[in-house]
């Protein structure tokens, strides 16, 4: 069993760093750390965390001082709204959702620019960041990699490339893009960072648990994994594996049990359930997500093969998209339209009953079963959830008649907290 002290948090007489539930793993004290006193480490559920070598560290307080969690950023008040999709339907096809991370780095990449994005390498498939300089590496970084990325020296070529005078492009989640405004400290003309509206990100040894399964499964490890295939619908998203034999496996998002995990919220870093990184906090120029909802808010942007959701935060967020206007159809639309079918980018996920239990099997047990065994209820833990519920119901109920007979008032009673997300 790991010992405390073997998380950077906590060790003692070193520099204070993040809870170790809030640490997000976005590597900034990592970079920052002048002596690379900071390693960053796999803990028991397999989430990167920095352990700092005390021989080697000088306690100069680099490290504390980049850490986001340590010094939140405020939200974004009234970022500019668009649902957006690329006007190249095949760029569409292979991306998550409109394919305009392709568009804002395809202007990047004509200015000479570097594009930073996330990858699987091979041969593991392992989920980290990497850099771009040409259109064709763009395609690796295209589709969501349902698992947290391992950013490993980029802050530090970013960084670079800026001295250097290059513009770049950073895209990651939330807490990444914190941490590397935290890194670099200042702001810079050059620099863009788009981040995603961000549901949580699996934890690499369930990844790495779910290429073993496939591999034993069809007697070799696979070539590739795409997340959100596109071949039913943008909708009905599937999970393609593709074999060195060039046979593939394809499972929609509710019959494939690392993509039902994963939604069910069961495999998530404990700083996910938590998030501060959110509704623009990261000070990111760009958020992109999917645009759930989009039937509702602009039929006509919505042919089930991927519509974005855009929101400019920045000057050079809005310059950004002027940029790539040619390349899109867009209409501007409100925060609330998006965030009624997205709610992900005002909460965090709450987490569920069963993520002990699955974090503690996912190892001894086959994905499915360890699937099962997290969802499956006992007598007791169905009673609990009942009360549970009943008492959140009666809770609303109250806020509610409290909110119409006390009209303005209730927003002293009741400061804009957000509501549970439902279990
Ligand atoms: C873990 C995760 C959770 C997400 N949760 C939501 C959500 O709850 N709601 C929502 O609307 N959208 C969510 N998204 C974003 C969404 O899936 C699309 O990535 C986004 O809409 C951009 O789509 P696109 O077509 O423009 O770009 P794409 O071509 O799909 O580009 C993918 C972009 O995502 C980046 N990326 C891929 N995997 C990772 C990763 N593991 N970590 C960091 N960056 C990564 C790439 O670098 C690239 O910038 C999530 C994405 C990820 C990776
Ligand atoms: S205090 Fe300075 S030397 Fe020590 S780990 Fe932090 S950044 Fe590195
Ligand atoms: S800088 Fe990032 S990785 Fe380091 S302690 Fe803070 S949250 Fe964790
Ligand atoms: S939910 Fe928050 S903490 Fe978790 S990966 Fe996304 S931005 Fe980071």
């Amino acid at each position: 069993m790991k010992s405390k002290k073997q998380d950077g948090q906590t060790q003692k007489g070193l520099p204070r760093l993040a809870d170790r539930r809030d640490c997000t793993g976005c590597s900034a004290c990592f970079a920052a750390c002048p002596r690379n006193a900071i390693a960053m480490k796999a803990d028991v559920e397999g989430f990167l965390r920095p352990v700092i070598n005390a021989a080697q560290c000088v306690r100069c307080g680099a490290c504390s001082r980049v850490c986001p969690v340590l010094a939140p950023g405020t939200p974004s008040l009234a970022p500019t709204c668009f649902a957006a999709r690329s006007k190249d339907l095949d760029l569409r096809l292979t991306s998550s959702s409109g394919g305009l991370f392709t568009e804002l780095s395809r202007t990047v990449l004509t200015e000479g620019g570097l594009v930073f994005g996330v990858v699987l390498e091979k041969p593991a498939l392992t989920a980290i960041h990497v850099a771009a300089e040409t259109e064709e590496a763009l395609a690796a970084m295209r589709g969501s990699k349902y698992v947290q990325s391992d950013p490993r020296h980029t802050f530090r070529q970013v960084r670079d490339a800026l001295r250097a005078g290059r513009r770049v492009l950073y895209s990651g989640t939330p807490c990444q893009i914190a941490g590397l405004h935290r890194f670099l400290g200042k702001a810079d003309a050059n620099l863009l960072t788009v981040e995603l509206i961000c549901h949580g990100v699996p934890s690499p040894a369930v990844f790495d648990a779910f290429k073993a399964e496939l591999a034993a499964e069809h007697g070799s490890a696979p070539t590739s994994i795409a997340a959100r295939n596109k071949f039913y619908s943008w909708r009905r998203f599937s999970l393609v594996s593709t074999y060195a034999d060039t046979s593939e496996n394809r499972e929609d998002l509710y019959t494939n049990r690392y993509i039902r995990a994963f939604l069910a919220d069961l495999c998530l870093r404990p700083s996910c359930y938590r998030c501060r990184a959110r509704e623009g906090r990261s000070g990111a120029d760009i958020t992109l997500a999917d645009f759930w909802g989009i039937e509702k808010v602009c039929p006509a942007l919505d042919d089930d093969r991927g519509t974005s959701a855009v929101l400019l935060h920045t000057e050079a967020g809005r310059r950004a998209w002027a940029a790539c206007a040619d390349g899109v159809e867009s209409v501007p639309v409100t925060l609330e339209q998006v965030t009624a079918g997205n709610g992900a980018y005002l909460r965090p996920p709450s987490e569920p009953f069963g993520r002990k239990r699955y974090m503690a099997h996912f190892r001894d047990y086959p994905l499915a079963a360890a699937l099962d065994l997290a969802t499956h209820r006992t007598w007791y833990e169905r009673l609990v959830r009942h009360g549970r519920n009943a008492a959140r119901r009666l809770i609303a109920s109250c806020r509610k008649r409290l909110t119409t007979t006390r009209g303005g008032v209730s927003s002293y009673l009741y400061p804009c907290r957000p509501l549970p997300f439902p279990t």
